[in-house]
């Protein structure tokens, strides 16, 4: 619960405090509507957001991808095995 609710909180009850002690029905209506809107804000009000995590928690990825290499016949250059064409010279693989 933070500071900011409960001070929503206190605010709703005092204006239902000033509910009881209005001495027109437009103050009294007021009122009402007045501690509606704090105990709204303060049932709704979003906590603030927790902390990031500390450095080192996230697992580091791994350091080279698994893939199989394979030459292009057309320019020479490394690609990978799984692909149709070379994405250099575009000669099919
Ligand atoms: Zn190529």
């Amino acid at each position: 619960m933070s500071l900011l609710r409960a001070s929503f909180g206190i605010c709703g009850i005092l204006a239902l405090v000033d509910t009881l002690l209005a001495q027109t029905a437009l103050v009294e209506y007021l009122a009402y509507l007045v501690a509606l809107a704090a105990f709204g804000l303060a049932a709704w009000w979003p906590d603030p957001l927790p902390p990031p995590p500390a450095p080192g928690q996230w697992s580091s990825p791994s350091v080279e991808r698994e893939r199989t290499q394979a030459k292009c016949s057309g320019c020479g250059r490394e690609v990978d095995a799984g692909w149709s064409m070379c994405p250099y010279c575009s000669t099919r693989l």
